[in-house]
């Protein structure tokens, strides 16, 4: 059996060349650059003010504190400027254009005006370029301002809108369906019947693609039946991936690889060295992806992490989407047959300069409530059947869930 490593290699020597498309730059939010954007002019476009205060000579006021002769003001958008002479200042405002002549300003504290507003006391002396923003020093036209790879978030967009960008080039994001199999599952929003359940892989896996900003296309239930799951995998492979749960063990209902290989789709694995997930099964056709993760809750949700997320994040053009992981001491003895990679519902805490990792039991792969009280995975080693309180050990952060780890 391969191991989790070695299974999230296969996948990611299979992801399809990514794609690049323009969108609206306000589209941009949460998506990665795909090519560089150029200042298109210096920026500031002017010199400016960074202050309200007085326009001045730096070196009329080298012997402060001197009286300079007012001769007017300057509003931010209110205008040309015009010129000082020796000896003289405007009163300024921030974000307004220097006048000619001036090349320092004086703030508002270290100055006061005449009552007839004719003269200005200046308190104190000031290095020339204090308090300017000269034209171009932020950006030079020509410039990279954003670079390719950049993760736009907020303060990107306020880039992009500095410089009047209309459009931007970003990777776009694959286009994914998300269908469930199983004859015991009802709607969320439906009553469960006896032995019925309702479907929640669906709803955890549409809020696990939405932390990567993809909006999951949810094509409903196939009942244990070739047929039916048949018709939603083509529906589903309409899109860039397919991520599809239940119906992958060994059991005689679980038709979902037959059902995979029937449609001439390659099956690139069909069981993976870990706890919980051992028969997550991928399957390629072309450039479409199938994701057929084992029904259980925590399987469904766990094997999303480590193998989904990974090549989503890539095809989105993120660098690394892998989840964070912490190193910690564990909160006390944990014990597992070896042979399998688990991942094991805990809770990590900051405690001091590090973590503390607290194992929370594992009542099982179908626990999903047991498994949202913690907010990460312990990892334990395959080769092992020991871990000892108080040793180092590593856990992977749960998205959205990291900070609960603080309360
Ligand atoms: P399976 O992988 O189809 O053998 O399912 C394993 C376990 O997960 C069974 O107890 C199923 O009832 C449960 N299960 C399967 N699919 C879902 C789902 N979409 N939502 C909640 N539980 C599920
Ligand atoms: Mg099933």
């Amino acid at each position: 059996m391969i191991t989790i490593e070695q299974a999230l290699d296969l996948v990611l020597a299979n992801l399809p060349a990514r794609r690049a498309e323009r969108v609206p730059f306000e589209r941009a939010l949460g998506c990665v650059l795909a090519e560089d954007v150029a200042a298109p002019h210096d920026f500031p476009p002017f010199d400016r003010s960074a202050m309200d205060g007085y326009a001045l000579r730096a070196e009329d006021v080298r012997a402060a504190p001197v009286r300079l002769e007012l001769v007017g003001e300057i509003r931010a958008g209110g205008g040309p400027p015009g010129r000082i002479l020796p000896g003289q200042a405007k009163a300024i405002m921030t974000g307004a254009p220097m006048p000619e002549g001036a090349d320092a300003v004086v703030t508002l504290e270290q100055a006061r005006p005449s009552p007839d507003r004719r003269q200005v006391l200046i308190a104190q002396a000031v290095r020339r370029g204090e308090n300017v923003r000269p034209k171009g020093s932020d950006a030079l036209r020509g410039a990279t301002v954003l670079e390719a790879g950049r993760y736009v978030g907020p303060a990107e967009i306020a880039v992009m809108a500095v410089f009047g960008r209309a459009e931007a080039a970003v990777w776009r994001r694959p286009r994914v369906a998300v269908l469930c199999t199983g004859d015991e599952l009802v709607e969320a929003e439906q009553e469960p019947a006896a032995g019925q359940i309702r479907n929640s892989n669906a709803f955890a896996l549409r809020a696990q693609l939405r932390c990567l900003g993809i909006e999951g296309d949810y094509l409903g239930i196939a009942r244990d039946d070739k047929g039916e799951i048949r018709t939603l995998l083509q529906e589903g492979l309409q899109r860039d991936v397919a991520i599809v749960t239940g119906g992958v063990s060994v059991g005689e209902y679980d038709l979902v690889e037959d059902a995979l290989r029937d449609m001439g789709l390659e099956i690139v694995f069909n069981k993976v060295a870990v706890r919980p997930g051992k028969p997550t099964v991928f399957a390629r056709g072309g450039d479409r992806l199938v994701f057929a993760l084992p029904g259980n809750p925590v399987s469904s949700f766990v094997t999303f992490e480590l193998l989904v997320r990974p090549a989503l994040g890539r095809m989105c053009g993120l660098r690394a989407p892998e989840l964070p992981r912490v190193r910690g001491a564990l909160a006390r003895d944990v014990r597992q047959a070896p042979g399998r990679t688990s991942f094991l519902p805990a809770r990590a805490s900051r405690q001091g300069a590090g973590w503390r990792i607290e194992p929370l039991g594992w009542r099982g792969s179908g626990d999903i409530i047991g498994f949202a009280r913690g907010n990460a995975a312990l990892i334990f080693p395959r080769e092992l059947d020991f871990l000892p309180a108080g040793g180092e050990v590593e856990a992977v952060l749960f998205p959205a869930q990291r900070e609960r780890g603080r309360a």
